[in-house]
């Protein structure tokens, strides 16, 4: 309990000083200590330095440094691991420091605080006497500084990234370029104990918002009660007042909240979070069960308005906001009302994500997985800078203008592509390659689309799934097929069938599991419904037959038995659309895409199944690195540039050629700049990718020679170091001429060191 409440204190504060001055007091209130101290690494892991302390001379927080190494506090982080002494002056280590103020403490017990393998500093509770500390004191320390770990990590790469008055903070990747407007951070699910208790400097603006969030709910209740009662529902009318009405009549409950804005500097929602909290503890003795339940809610509801907890509370009348949230799942984020909202920043999200994907498709500006304080960012201006991953906070006017003028070069730079988009994808020495699109959310329906592309390589059906209430009829399906293949008409377009499971989830078709990315996926859902995929092979071939253009591909797929049984389904679809129809039909192009490496060792056996293959690269190095996609704590360790990755990505296409069957690409690396580079020297000749990196990799792709680019691949797989292969690839690109495209586009591959 102790433990939750300090970490959601320090949590809440809006600067790093304020949150571990509150961290050292409250530890040191909680055990048996009589100081507690937090030394913290300086930028270059050389020193750690005093950062705040309970108990020790104030005058030397910021001053005091330890080498790594030296004294006991440096002893703890050379040794990255916790260090309980009874008697510390008789430790080999100790090193007396006169100007701290230790001379009477005797017991010492030191943790290191680590996030992502990154020393970050070392928190220490001491005692004036020779007992030590016990175990629960142990075990409290090292829990809690793992807990803090990830707080100062957040704050860290905004303070590193500081210069001057510029406040940056770097995210794990970002996608459609720049937006500029101001932030509302939205929480889409909220309970009281996650509402932080944080201070405000503007009490007066506070209490308005909270008259205004109290008014708006008395209006819309006195509209429900209404409403209610003309339908002769008094009853229900009555105990929905009963309710929420009790509080909203309520003065003292408005006193209060009023009372800790104004008296006590607490945010409004905060405030309402106190003030219930104390009426909620009061219910709990007094076992009143229901009225826990109604205020509780009721605050949790105020709460929410006053936080923009719901997606229609998010919209704004005047300018665009950049959204803030700590998690957007992929489905909401087609469902983003441009017009209001100019991008958005997510925490916690991953550049593989399907949230990522979707950005990118949409051209959305979005950064991706950045270490953020909510409160930090609430209301204020932001600069979302997509290209370097990066959010400026609060800009200054001239970082703003310079901003504006980055913007207007990347629109030249969309011209300077546009103007080939319907050019011969062929590369400098001769070599025809083909370039399609990836799709799944409607864009522009005219016949100007497929002339920019060689098909779609990838449409994603699951997308129009998971925006629907229910699963799509096969009218309705057959409905989105064929418009697609009318649309595309004498161009291949590869429907892949329903791919859910992992992040994609269905409303109507919930999927709980610990582990979902190894789990109940792709070609394993569809293999167990039967009857959904049936429908939905039915759907695509009946306007298949109409059009002639379909090809199908089989996701998740990691056995020749799934193909088998796969290939048995489409045949009663074929068998069934002809019995129906009375009319020939010839069997579409068939292919698996590979995305779970087992799938290379048995290439030969799956090769005899189908006419092509596609590499979908997202998952193929989720799984050959062992890496979750969706998991922005681990996207350091997603590099395409790995060299297991590349040389597994030559392996297959050298062996899809040996059984001739086409392979292409579609995972995102395809559309990266420096990405597509890598394939075609690899040997790959057709990669399919999103709408807005269409134009980009065809320009690219004509100014490399692919028999140049075959000697740079050659030499890329002899080396040892992702760091040294994307820079082989960099130097390529920029004796092509490409380092500014290079610059001034999204890099596929991410923040690794
Ligand atoms: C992939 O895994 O690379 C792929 C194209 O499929 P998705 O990203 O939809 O899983
Ligand atoms: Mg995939």
């Amino acid at each position: 309990m102790a433990l939750r409440k300090i970490t959601e204190e320090v949590a809440a504060q809006n600067s790093l000083e304020k949150a571990i001055d509150i961290l050292v007091e409250r530890i040191r209130s909680v055990t048996s200590a009589d100081c507690c101290s937090l030394y913290l690494s300086d930028p270059f892991k050389k020193y750690l330095r005093l950062a705040a302390t309970d108990g020790l001379s104030k005058n030397a927080v910021g001053k005091a440094n330890m080498r790594i190494g030296e004294g006991l506090v440096g002893y703890v982080g050379q040794k990255q691991e916790l260090l309980d002494l009874a008697d510390a002056p008789s430790h080999p280590n100790f090193k007396y420091m006169p100007d701290l103020g230790e001379d009477e403490f005797f017991s010492f017990l030191g943790v290191p605080v680590i996030n992502q393998g990154e020393l970050l500093g070392v928190l220490v509770i001491q005692s004036r006497h020779k007992h030590g500390f016990n175990e629960l004191e142990e075990s409290f320390m090292v829990t809690l500084s793992a807990q803090i770990a990830s707080i100062i990590a957040s704050s860290n790469s905004l303070r590193e990234n500081n210069d001057g008055n510029i406040k940056r903070c770097h995210g794990e990747s970002g996608t459609g370029g720049i937006a500029i407007a101001r932030a509302i951070v939205w929480q889409p699910t909220l309970s009281l104990e996650d509402v932080p208790v944080s201070r405000t400097e503007d009490r007066q603006m506070q209490l308005e918002l909270f008259n205004q969030a109290i008014f708006q709910l008395q209006t819309e209740m006195d509209q429900a009660t209404l409403e209610m009662q003309e339908m002769h529902k008094s009853q229900a009318a009555n105990g929905y007042l009963s309710g929420y009405g009790n509080m909203l009549d309520d003065p003292t409950f408005q006193d209060e909240v009023a009372s800790e804005i104004m008296d006590n500097g607490l945010l409004a929602s905060s405030a309402i979070k106190v003030v219930t909290e104390k009426r909620l503890e009061n219910f709990k003795l007094q076992g009143l069960k229901e009225k826990y339940f109604d205020v509780r809610d009721f605050a949790q509801v105020i709460i929410s308005r006053l936080v923009h907890t719901t997606p229609s509370s998010v919209k704004i009348d005047h300018d665009q906001i950049i959204l803030v949230v700590k998690n957007l799942p992929a489905a909401m984020v087609a469902e983003l009302d441009r017009n209001n909202i100019a991008g958005f920043i997510t925490v916690e999200n991953a550049t593989s994500s399907h949230t990522a994907i979707l950005a990118r498709d949409l051209g959305i500006p979005a950064v991706i997985g950045v270490p953020l304080n909510l409160n930090e960012v609430d209301g204020r201006v932001l600069i979302i800078d997509g290209h370097n991953n990066e959010v400026i906070i609060e800009p200054t006017q001239s970082v703003i203008d310079e901003y504006r003028q980055l913007v207007s070069q990347n629109r030249e730079q969309a011209d300077m592509f546009s103007a080939e988009k319907y050019a011969k994808n062929v590369t400098l020495d001769g070599v025809p390659l083909k370039i399609q699109l990836n799709a799944g959310l409607r864009h522009d329906e005219s016949d100007d689309l497929p002339k920019q592309t060689d098909g779609i390589g990838l449409y994603r059906t699951e997308i129009a799934f998971m925006l629907s209430q229910t699963f799509p009829t096969e009218a309705l399906q057959c409905e989105w097929y064929d418009k697609l293949l009318e649309q595309f008409k004498g161009y291949p377009v590869c429907m892949r069938t329903l791919d859910i499971g992992g992040d994609k989830g269905l409303s109507y078709l919930p999927i709980e599991e610990g582990n979902p990315a190894l789990g109940w996926r792709g070609i394993r859902v569809t293999l167990d419904q039967p009857n959904l995929l049936k429908t939905q092979l039915r759907a695509m071939l009946l306007a298949h037959q109409k059009y002639g253009n379909l090809e199908i591909m089989i996701p998740m797929v990691s056995r020749l038995k799934e193909v088998l049984a796969f290939k048995k389904i489409l045949a009663e679809a074929i068998a069934e659309i002809v019995a129906q129809t009375g009319k020939n039909l010839t069997s579409p192009r068939f292919g698996v895409m590979i995305e779970v490496p087992s799938i290379a060792y048995v290439l030969p056996e799956i090769a005899r199944e189908v006419d092509f293959f596609s590499i979908g690269s997202n998952d193929l190095i989720q799984y050959l690195m062992a890496v979750d996609r969706s998991n922005a704590k681990v996207g350091r360790f997603f590099d395409p540039f790995n060299p297991a990755v590349i040389r597994c990505l030559k392996y297959l296409c050298d062996k899809s050629r040996e059984f001739n069957k086409p392979i292409s690409v579609c995972g995102e690396i395809a559309g990266s700049p420096l990405g597509a580079i890598m394939l075609l020297s690899l040997g790959y000749t057709c990669l399919s990718m999103n709408y807005s990196e269409l134009s980009r990799v065809k320009y690219i792709t004509r100014r490399v020679s692919f028999a140049d680019l075959q000697n740079v691949g050659a030499k890329a797989l002899s080396l040892e170091s992702a760091d040294e292969i994307h820079n082989l690839y960099s130097e390529y690109a920029a004796n092509q001429g490409l380092s500014r495209i290079i610059a001034l586009n999204e890099d596929v591959r991410l923040n690794n060191k």
